[in-house]
Formats: C-alpha cells, sequence, structure tokens
C-alpha cells in the first residue's frame, strides 16, 4: 500500500498527519522516541501524581485564534497564566520587568509615567536599531536592569556572547509599566487539563493514521509517496557538511512534600547559580496541584548539545545561518519531501506557530495534489 510518512510524532508530525487523514489519505508516523508528543510530551509521576512536563515547562499561549480552536477541539484548555518569578542576588522579583520589579529593584515607589521616563532615561537611546540581544536589551532597559536579569541568564542559556546573539530572543519578552506580571501578552493562554501527550493522542486517532514508535527514519525500508520529515535538518543530510549548533537541556529532580516554590518558575540570573531556572510542575496545573501531598521540580542546565544529546534551542548564531542556507538549498532540491517544524526548520518556535504551520503545510499539499 502506498502511503506517506510522517517523521516524528510531536506538533508537527501529528497535525499534518490528521489534516492529511481527514482528507482520505493513508498516514504512517514514525518517531524514534517511545512515546508520541515529541518535546511537549506529559506523563503523570508516579511518585508524586504530578503532571511533569518531560521536556521542560510548556505552557500554552496565542494570539491565533484559528490555532486556539483547533488545539480546543482536541482537549479542553484550563484557565493558566504564567507568572514568573526571579532570584537575583538573593531577592526575589517580578517578571516580565514591569512596574514591580522597576520599583522593587531600585527601591522607588514611581507610578508608570515617572517609571517609564526613568527607564527611558536609563536606557541607551545612542543605539537606535538594536542587531544583537545585548543592544536590545541595553536599548530596552540600561545597564542595571540588564545586568541582573539578563546578561547573566543568556549567557549560562546559550553559552555565547549576548552580542552575537540576535535581538530577536530578547523580544519575546514584554516590558511593562504597569503591575501586569502575565509571562506573555497573547490573549489566550492555558494548560491542556489531561497534559499535551493526550492531545497528541487524540489528534493521532484516526483509522487512517498508523503510529510506530521505537523508529528511526533511516532504518525504514519502504516506498512512500511523501514524506513529512521534523527530525533535524542536518541529520537528514548525514551532517555532510557540517552541524547545526543547538543548546540542549540537563533536568536535575528535586523532590519534596508540599509547596517547594511557591510559583511554577523561579529564573536564576546570577552567573553564581550554575542552573537558569527551577521549575515546580504541580504548579502548572493550579486545578489539582492542592490533590497532591508531594512534589517534583527540575533544575535547568544548559550547554551545548554534543551527538547523541537532545537538541532543544537553535543557537542560529552568524555561523549557523551560513549552514543553514546551504543545508536549507539542499532540501529545496529533496524531491518528495517536505521539512517541518522546529528541527526540519531549525528555527525557534512555539507550539501555537508550530501549529500553525503544520496546518499550512497541510493545506499546501492537499492543494497541490488533488486530482
Ligand atoms: P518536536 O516536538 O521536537 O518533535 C520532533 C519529533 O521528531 C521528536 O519526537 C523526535 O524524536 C522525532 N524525530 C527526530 N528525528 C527523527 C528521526 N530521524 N526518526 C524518527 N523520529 C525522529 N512552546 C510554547 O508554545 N510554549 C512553551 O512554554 C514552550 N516551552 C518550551 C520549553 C523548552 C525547554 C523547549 C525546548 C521548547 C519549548 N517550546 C514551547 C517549543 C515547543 O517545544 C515546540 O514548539 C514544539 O515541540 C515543536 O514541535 P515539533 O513537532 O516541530 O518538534
Ligand atoms: N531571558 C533572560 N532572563 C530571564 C528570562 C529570559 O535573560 O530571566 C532571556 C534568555 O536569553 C532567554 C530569552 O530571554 O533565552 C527568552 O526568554 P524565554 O523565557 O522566552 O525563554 P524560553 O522559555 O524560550 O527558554
Amino acid at each position: 500500500m502506498r502511503r506517506i510518512c510522517i517523521v516524528g510524532a510531536g506538533f508537527s508530525g501529528s497535525v499534518i498527519a490528521r489534516e492529511l487523514a481527514e482528507e482520505g489519505l493513508n498516514v504512517l508516523v514514525i518517531d524514534e522516541r517511545d512515546h508520541i508528543a515529541g518535546n511537549c510530551h506529559t506523563y503523570r509521576d508516579e511518585e508524586s501524581g504530578v503532571m511533569v512536563h518531560k521536556y521542560g515547562p510548556h505552557i500554552f499561549h496565542t494570539a491565533n485564534e484559528r490555532v486556539w480552536e483547533y488545539i480546543n477541539r482536541f482537549t479542553e484548555m484550563m484557565p493558566y497564566v504564567n507568572r514568573v518569578k526571579a532570584t537575583v542576588k538573593g531577592k526575589v522579583y517580578s517578571l516580565p520587568i514591569n512596574l514591580h520589579t522597576i520599583n522593587q529593584f531600585f527601591g522607588t515607589s514611581m507610578s508608570p509615567v515617572e517609571a517609564k521616563a526613568f527607564i527611558e532615561d536609563k536606557a541607551r537611546t545612542d543605539i537606535k536599531d538594536p542587531q544583537s540581544f545585548e543592544e536590545q536589551g541595553l536599548r530596552f532597559v540600561g545597564e542595571e536592569l540588564y545586568n541582573a536579569f539578563f546578561d547573566g541568564y543568556t549567557r549560562k542559556q546559550w553559552g555565547v556572547e549576548p552580542s552575537i546573539l540576535p535581538a530577536s530572543i530578547l523580544k519575546r519578552l514584554p516590558l511593562r509599566f504597569n503591575y501586569d506580571d502575565n509571562y506573555f501578552n497573547h490573549p489566550y493562554q492555558g494548560m491542556p487539563k489531561n497534559g499535551y501527550t493526550a492531545i497528541m493522542e487524540k489528534i493521532l486517532d484516526h483509522p487512517s493514521i498508523e503510529v510506530r514508535l521505537g523508529s528511526a527514519y533511516e532504518y525504514i525500508d519502504e516506498e512512500f509517496t511523501h514524506v513529512f520529515y521534523s527530525g533535524p535538518l542536518d541529520r537528514y543530510f548525514n551532517y555532510d557538511i557540517g552541524r547545526l549548533r543547538y543548546r540542549t537541556l540537563d533536568f536535575e529532580e528535586v523532590r519534596g512534600v508540599g509547596d517547594m516554590l511557591g510559583t511554577a518558575v523561579m529564573n536564576h540570573p546570577d552567573p553564581e547559580t550554575p542552573y537558569t531556572r527551577i521549575s515546580e510542575h504541580k504548579h502548572f496545573a493550579p486545578w489539582e496541584a492542592a490533590k497532591f501531598e508531594k512534589t517534583v521540580a527540575f533544575r535547568e542546565y544548559s550547554r551545548f548539545c554534543e551527538e547523541g544529546d537532545t537538541p532543544y534551542y537553535p543557537i542560529r548564531s552568524l555561523d549557523d545561518k551560513v549552514l543553514l542556507e546551504t543545508y536549507e538549498k539542499k532540501a529545496q532540491k529533496e524531491e518528495g519531501v517536505t521539512f517541518v517544524g522546529r528541527l526540519g526548520t531549525y528555527q525557534y518556535l512555539d507550539m501555537d506557530v508550530t501549529i500553525q504551520k503544520a496546518l499550512d503545510v497541510a493545506k499546501a499539499f492537499l492543494e497541490k495534489n488533488r486530482d
């Protein structure tokens, strides 16, 4: 039987599989892991009962109504607002940088208008068009806040000088002159009631979809009419012109009882603290957190991704971009294969963007192949 192969059972692969299956196509989804849901995989921790996000905390947020509707077809989204704290030099602050952070940090009680003028005065307004992370930070909040909240964290997170990272990384974070401490600006935000794996189970639950786990694409010896590949782009080509650089994460598990942090995420920007942040996963499900006596948290240590490690964050420095362009040219020439997703296109994509792109790719494919 001739069918479509989809490499990777994360959001990219699952959404494409579903869209094609609903149009009558036969789909095989493979993943080399022993579970579905890619890096969004969640599971119930046996000891505590807490829903754990295996590859790091995932909060669903979007401004895209179509994606919000799509995700709500496959799960009940529970109300959740991400409120992150940061410990800097022994004091706890509110993130993202907002009026509370500014007043706490400078020991002031400024109004929004006063704080805006105060920060504008501190900001490096001589930097007209910030290109790097460092320039963006200095232009955005000035030296003191930049050094306290961004410099150390970013060096630990990315392992390179903030001056060679793109400004876009920092543009992900809001700066507010009010007391709104919602980490995201998007109008829709929530957590899936039964975790992300349950969403993917539902998306993949279709008679025309077969899911095969523990199967690497490299070992599949079948003919397909088309392949959608959401694995690493450089891996597809056997790294023949070099490796695209990623950061990977090591998670250190910390167990306890009751409430360990009092919040879901505590960032640690200080350079002396070896990890970047710690997250206590029961707080990602506030509707059930009180049920669990035990608790589990994870410290995140970031380092360069080596052979055999899980690639997490594409670095996309200038060097990577040159290599990426060459791989992209090779990818365009590859007949019968579409490269998708975070790894397949070597981009930092949030879940909502991943879903939108997957819907678009599936639509374009179906339109092109309609007879
Ligand atoms: P993945 O989820 O990476 O899936 C790719 C799959 O392909 C994997 O399961 C892999 O095993 C499989 N695969 C790869 N190569 C092969 C091969 N050769 N053969 C077989 N299988 C293969 N987004 C948000 O919106 N909110 C958040 O809060 C958020 N937090 C994040 C935190 C961290 C630490 C990270 C790293 C990312 C976060 N994201 C977040 C982004 C989110 O993880 C991605 O948007 C999403 O996982 C992308 O889905 P994907 O299917 O493209 O890739
Ligand atoms: N960042 C920082 N200090 C913080 C939080 C974030 O310097 O306390 C920087 C860091 O470089 C990070 C980027 O801002 O990679 C984007 O932050 P976000 O919280 O979106 O990171 P992610 O959840 O993607 O790891």
